[in-house]
């Protein structure tokens, strides 16, 4: 019986030629865009496919597992993020899920750190000003910004990703660390000499700029609302590279106009690809289409390790990236 692999987007070969190595029979969606909900059910019924590497654009619930079935041992998800699947529900049917981590986790905090850059410098108004012809000369007053070093970064979920950008903000930017995570990690405080808060509050009102690395988990939706913003200062800024959802984004956009908070630069969106208008109206926040870990050198490699996940999987071991079900 030969093995089948379905890949439901087109995704950097490196991966692929590993699946295809000993042999398996490889099937990448030639859709150019996410496959609909009823494109996947039904390609995955008539293929009956042994694993699939999907994406975070597809979701993956009770009815795309039950249209795999029982000769499906794994979804491979193309994302360190797996909110996409329903991974309990794949746990009762003996299904695997892994993630990628790791190896975006430096592409993701330089991308961070990029971003916060772009918005206190003003590099994308500074960009469309020049382009609009508008620049006529040195002027001591032009698009002035302000600076990172000195100022506080308060990291919301100081896991791979966040304990990265607070290493570069600390090391590259002097600037000050203080954190909220369900996990404290004392290593991590006395390596950086960084402040622990008991809770995303203290964070939020004792930082100049906040950066959001948790999870979508039900626990951590609209963890940023209208009240969470009100806490932060006038002055600061809040970036967000994790899930949209994490950050109440209609919320976010009052907080902006009111000038609650002083700017933003978001990489995810709450209903993403939609964006709220009042977002892509205000100029006080930088707006990039979910492409953190997007460096050709990060993508090879999650396509490796998705495929390494699959190949342990089909060879009836746990794949080393297995994720467990939470809540
Ligand atoms: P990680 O699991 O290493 O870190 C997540 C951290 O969040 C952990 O330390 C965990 O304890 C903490 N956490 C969980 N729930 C929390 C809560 N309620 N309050 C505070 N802390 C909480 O994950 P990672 O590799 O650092 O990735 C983080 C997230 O970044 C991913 O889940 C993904 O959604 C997102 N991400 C986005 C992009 C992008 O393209 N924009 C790329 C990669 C990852």
């Amino acid at each position: 019986m030969v093995t089948k692999i379905f890949v439901t987007r087109k995704i950097p070969d490196a991966g692929i030629e590993m699946l295809k190595a000993p042999g398996y029979e490889v099937k990448v969606s030639d859709k150019d865009g996410v496959l609909t909900k009823d494109e996947l059910i039904a390609e995955l019924k008539t293929g009956e496919y042994n694993a699939v590497l999907c994406l975070l654009t597809d979701k993956i619930d009770t009815e795309v597992l039950d249209a795999a079935g029982p000769k499906c041992k794994i979804f491979a998800n193309y994302a360190v993020g797996y909110d996409n699947i329903d991974v309990e529900e794949a746990r009762k049917r003996d299904i695997f899920v892994s993630n990628t981590p790791g190896v975006l986790t430096e592409t993701v905090a330089e991308y961070t750190i990029s971003l916060m850059l772009s918005l206190v410098r003003r590099i994308p108004e500074a960009d469309k000003f020049v382009r609009a012809g508008e620049y006529h000369g040195w002027a001591p007053m032009l698009l002035m910004g302000s600076g990172l070093a000195g100022k506080t970064l308060g990291v919301v979920g100081l896991g791979r990703i966040g304990a990265r950008v607070a290493h570069h903000a600390v090391r590259g930017f002097d600037m000050k660390v203080i954190y909220y995570d369900v996990n404290r990690n004392a290593d991590f405080e006395k390596e950086y000499n960084a402040g622990y808060r008991a809770d995303v509050d203290h964070v939020l009102t004792d930082a100049d700029f906040v950066s959001i690395h948790v999870p979508l988990l039900d626990s951590t939706k609209h963890l940023i609302n209208d009240a969470r913003l009100q806490l932060m200062k006038n002055s600061a800024y809040l970036i967000n590279t994790s899930r949209g959802p994490v950050v109440e984004e209609a919320a976010l956009g009052r907080a902006l106009k009111a000038g609650t908070i002083r700017g933003a630069a978001i990489d995810v969106f709450e209903f993403e690809p939609k964006i709220d208008s009042l977002l892509t109206e205000l100029d006080n926040i930088v707006l990039t289409p979910h492409i953190a870990s997007a460096t050709e050198e990060t993508r090879g490699k999650m396509s490796e390790l998705a495929a390494q996940n699959i190949l342990e999987a089909l060879s009836g071991n746990i794949p080393p990236n297995v994720i467990q079900a939470q809540g």
